[in-house]
């Protein structure tokens, strides 16, 4: 049961997102928290690692009306843009106003079996809310559903179990020291916050980002096969790698390491698909 002072809980949301077709089945509406504490280096929603607002630059839009002393921002507020080139990124908001936009598109969830998915950075950073969020949506009938890394330590694994439908949950470097050093991500305890949730009766989906030189080895695609089956999770979205994030580091004047890396295909990823469905784990292949 919500609480007043539950549903005044705020996080800072960076985007909502309507009629997405990928995360979680049906027509989604996606809801972006700010804010991840892990650094996988190919991550495509830059403007949702750091857990503040940001300022984000589209030279494109830039007419240069005003100096930009150090080259990349101009001494304007954002609000004094004219033409939206320099926007902030971010705004604190509280789960019943977040409801209250994501409310809007019932009908279409509706009609499509679709629903709610908060995304991020990772929303269980903000775990109060999150589950504050997803609660309130399944409670006003909408589906939910929650993308994560589930590598933070849990408060109320119970609570959450109840309010999402479906987890859709991260596989991408299965050895544990590698993943730490190259993301920061603990795969022991994404690993047992799944048993946690998986024995409190949660649906979960695997998600694997197939990033060339980080997880799309043979070895890192049989260990998280190997993983998702003795969890008992058999159903796996492929995620091809694609450069959709490149502007968005520009935007925010962030490094980017995947700079140049080459996009994948579908036919790329063939292979890596061959030998989950041979392990007898089901896969969509789809965009990020
Ligand atoms: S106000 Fe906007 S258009 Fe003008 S220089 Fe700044 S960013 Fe560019
Ligand atoms: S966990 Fe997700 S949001 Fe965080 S850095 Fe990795 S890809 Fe980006």
């Amino acid at each position: 049961m919500c609480s007043e002072a539950d549903s005044a809980i705020t996080a800072i949301v960076t985007n909502v997102q309507r009629f997405s077709l990928h995360d979680g089945g049906g027509i989604r509406t996606v809801a972006f928290l700010k804010g991840c504490p892990f650094r996988c280096p190919w991550c495509c929603n830059p403007e949702n690692l750091s857990f503040l607002p940001e300022v984000s630059m589209n030279e494109r839009l830039c007419i240069r009306c005003s100096p930009r002393p150090d080259g990349r921002l101009c001494e304007r507020s954002p609000e004094e843009c004219p033409t939206g080139a320099k926007t902030i990124l971010g705004r604190e908001r509280t789960v019943d106003d977040l409801v209250d936009e994501v409310g809007r598109d019932r009908v279409f969830f509706e009609e499509s079996g679709g629903g709610v998915t908060l995304s991020g950075g990772e929303a269980l950073a903000r775990e109060a809310f999150a589950t504050e969020f997803l609660a309130r949506c399944k409670a006003a009938g909408m589906g939910t559903a929650l993308e994560t890394t589930l590598a933070l330590p849990l408060t109320d694994a119970g609570a959450l179990v109840e309010a999402t439908d479906v987890f859709l949950v991260d596989f991408k470097i299965a050895d544990r020291e590698r993943s730490r050093a190259l993301t920061g991500i603990d795969p022991d305890v994404r690993d047992a916050n799944l048993r946690t949730i998986l024995d409190l009766g949660a649906k979960v989906i695997g998600r694997m980002p197939i990033i060339p030189g980080y997880t799309d080895g043979r070895e890192n695609v049989a260990a998280c096969a190997a993983r998702l089956i003795e969890l008992g999770i058999r159903r796996v979205d492929v995620l091809p790698f694609h450069q959709l994030g490149e502007g968005k580091y520009d935007a925010l004047g962030h490094a980017y390491a995947c700079r140049g890396m080459r996009q994948l295909s579908e036919e790329d990823v063939v292979p890596i698909v061959d030998m989950l469905e041979r392990g007898g784990i089901s896969t969509v292949v789809s965009g990020e």
